[in-house]
This record gives C-alpha cells, structure tokens and sequence, in this order.
C-alpha cells in the first residue's frame, strides 16, 4: 500500500523493525488487536454512556500524540495487527489526523493490517477523506436510531443531519463502513427492521450491542437493557437470516440478510459471553492499559513511557500486564445488582 501523506510525528527510533515475539496471555491468547482511547471527552452524551454532566480528565493528564504514538508503536513490535482509535469521541481530539498520519508508516511497511475509528460521526463530514488518504479503509459509526427527536433524546446533544452528512462523506470518500447501534428497550427496539433495511440499502452492515454495565448514568441499567436473543427473534420474523461465518476480528456474530444481501452483527456480552476468543486489549488517554472491559484491574503505561528514551521499561511493563490478562468479564445486569461492573464509563476505556 503506498501512502502518501506527511507524518508530522516523529517515529521513536528505538522501536525495531522486525518483530520480537508477540504477546500471549496465560490463557493462550494471542494480542494482536489494540483499542486505544485518544480522549474521554466527547460533543455527545448518550444516555447509556455518560450522565449529562460529566467531570472530564484534565488535559496536563492526557498522553500527547506523539507519546500514543510511541505506545501504538511499542504493541506494533510485539505482534499488533490491528489498531482502532476510539475514545470519547476520537474526532474532537485536536490535531488528532497527526496520530493517524503517523500510524500510517506501519499500514505501509505491513506490520499493521489495519486501522480503524469508532465515531459517532459528527466529525466525518470534516475528517472522511483525510482518513482515508491516512490509510483508513474501514469504520465504524455509531448510530442508534433513524429517528431526529430519538436521536437527540439519546445522544442529548447530537444532530441526526450531521451524522447523516458524515456517512455521506465516508462513503464518498471510499471508507467501508459499519453502524454500530446499542439496543435499547423501548426505545429503538421499533426500529431495528427498518434500521437494517436502511443500513444495507446504503451497502454498510449493522451490529447491535447489548448495553453494558459500566460506570455511573442518570437512570437504570435495566431498564436500558435489552437481550439481543429478543432482536434476533424479532428480525427472523421479518427477514430470513442465514448463518454466517464472516469475522472481523471483533466479538461480532454475524448472520446474513437472504433479502438484501447485507450483514447482521450481535455483539452479546450479557447474553453470550464471548471471552474465550477475546484478542485485543485497550489503551486509554492516559496510558493506563485495561486487559478486559469489564475488569478494574490495569497498568500505568505512561510512567515507564515517560521514564526513559528506551522502550524497554514500557515493554516489560506490558509483557507483565499481558501475563495477568483475566479469563473474562462478569456482567451483569438486573434488579438486584445496583452497582456497574466497572466504576469508568465506556468513553474511558474505549468502545
Ligand atoms: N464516541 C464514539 C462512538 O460513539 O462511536 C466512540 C466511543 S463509544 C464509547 C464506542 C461505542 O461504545 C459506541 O458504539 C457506543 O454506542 C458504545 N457504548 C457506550 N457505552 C456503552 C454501554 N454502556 N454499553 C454498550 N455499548 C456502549
Ligand atoms: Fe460520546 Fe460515543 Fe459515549 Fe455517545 S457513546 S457519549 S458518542 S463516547
């Protein structure tokens, strides 16, 4: 792939080209996928995310891009394929096309397979064409409902039009892409057929995610949740879905869509639990690397990072994280358990 845009960031010359062993978990799990988050905050609030007001980290605390970049880096040389950039919302970083820019050396020298961007899309309008000259060729978009009053209520202080204008812009811009939409009861579960039929009459995929516990919202987990075995059931009744074994290195099981030819992902964490095959780990903005969602256990990456030029620190660092990575999350959810699984919010880790 010949990529030509400038990269701004500096690469860290410590970092050798070949790479040394990747990274196994004690369960055998190869790490070959990294979600960094690039910011907690975001110029939306979705009900299921955040609460309205939300006390976000100080900026001195945040990671520059020239240190995730280095952090990206260091995952590289240990056998990371597959890097997406999510957050809060990615796109509100400023300069964030710098990061993007610069891990783009990796997409051209092989050593990366692919960087994508979770988004909620208002930003796309702006970003779609620069993040496919970067070397982006797919992402996902965040989209829960079709509905413009629906869409605000949800996302509080999103506008339907500019996430629609963004879609546009990615798809003329030649990025593939996904609609990720959380299920929410009684709220857009009237809507998951004709969401489906949009989504693959504009030749993008759709996921729908089952709302997880994580951190503190204004309201009750509850009474959000709702199972993905009742959207499935619901969707067979209208269309005929056939298995399907495409992957795409997420936890997504697919089906196809006999009718329009388009796929269906169930991202299931409550009501299949998908851990066995889990690959990936996440970074967020400070540094602080998560080996499991749904855990509270992590590592400070930014001190070793900052410690010294050399890598080595940082590496030791996460070879020791990866060698306590857990078996698996422990959602749940109902009326009884009150408190979220983690205290941080999805926005923290990144989704
Ligand atoms: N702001 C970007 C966006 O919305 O796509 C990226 C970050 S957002 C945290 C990533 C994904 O997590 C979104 O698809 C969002 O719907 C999902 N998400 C957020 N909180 C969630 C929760 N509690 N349970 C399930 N999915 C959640
Ligand atoms: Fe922002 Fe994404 Fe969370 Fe919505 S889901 S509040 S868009 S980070």
């Amino acid at each position: 792939m010949n990529i030509q845009v400038p990269n701004v960031l500096v690469p860290n010359a410590n970092l050798k080209a070949a790479p040394s062993a990747p990274l196994v978990d004690p369960f055998g799990r190869a790490i070959t996928y990294i979600r960094v988050s690039v910011t907690d905050r975001c110029d939306f609030r979705c009900v299921y995310c955040m609460s309205e007001d939300m006390n976000f980290l100080p900026k001195r605390d945040l990671l520059t891009l020239e240190e995730l970049d280095r952090l990206c880096g260091a995952f590289v040389a240990r056998g990371t394929r597959k890097i997406r950039i999510t957050g809060g919302e990615p796109l509100v970083r400023r300069d964030i096309m710098t990061l993007f820019r610069s891990l783009g050396r990796h997409l051209e020298s092989g050593a990366l397979e692919e960087v994508t961007v979770t988004t909620n899309g208002s930003q796309l309008a702006r970003y779609a064409k620069e993040l496919a000259a970067c070397g982006v060729r797919r992402i996902n978009v965040s989209l829960d409902t079709l509905d413009e009053a629906k869409f605000r209520k949800i996302t509080r202080w999103g506008d339907l039009s500019k996430v629609v204008a963004g879609l546009d812009a990615a798809q003329a811009a030649g990025l593939s892409v996904k609609i990720n939409a959380v299920a929410l009861a009684g709220v857009n579960e009237d809507e998951t057929a004709p969401m489906v039929r949009w989504a693959h009459g504009r030749g993008m995929d759709i996921t729908f995610i089952e709302v997880m516990p994580l951190g503190e919202i204004d309201g009750e987990r509850v009474d959000q949740y709702l199972p993905l075995t009742r959207v499935q059931a619901d969707l067979a009744e209208q269309f005929s879905l056939e298995h399907s074994d495409y992957q795409t290195g997420g936890p997504a099981r697919y089906v196809r869509v006999k009718e329009t030819g388009g796929r269906i992902g169930f991202i299931t964490p409550l009501t299949h639990n998908f851990c066995e095959s889990c690959n990936r780990v996440r970074v967020t903005c400070t540094g602080t690397l998560y080996m499991c969602l749904g855990q509270e256990d992590a590592a400070d990456l930014r001190t070793p990072l900052r410690a010294s030029e050399s890598d080595d620190l940082l590496m030791a660092t996460i070879e020791r994280a990866i060698a306590r990575k857990p078996k698996g999350h422990d959602f749940v959810i109902d009326r009884t358990t009150k408190t979220p699984a983690v205290g941080r919010h999805m926005s923290v880790t990144g989704g």
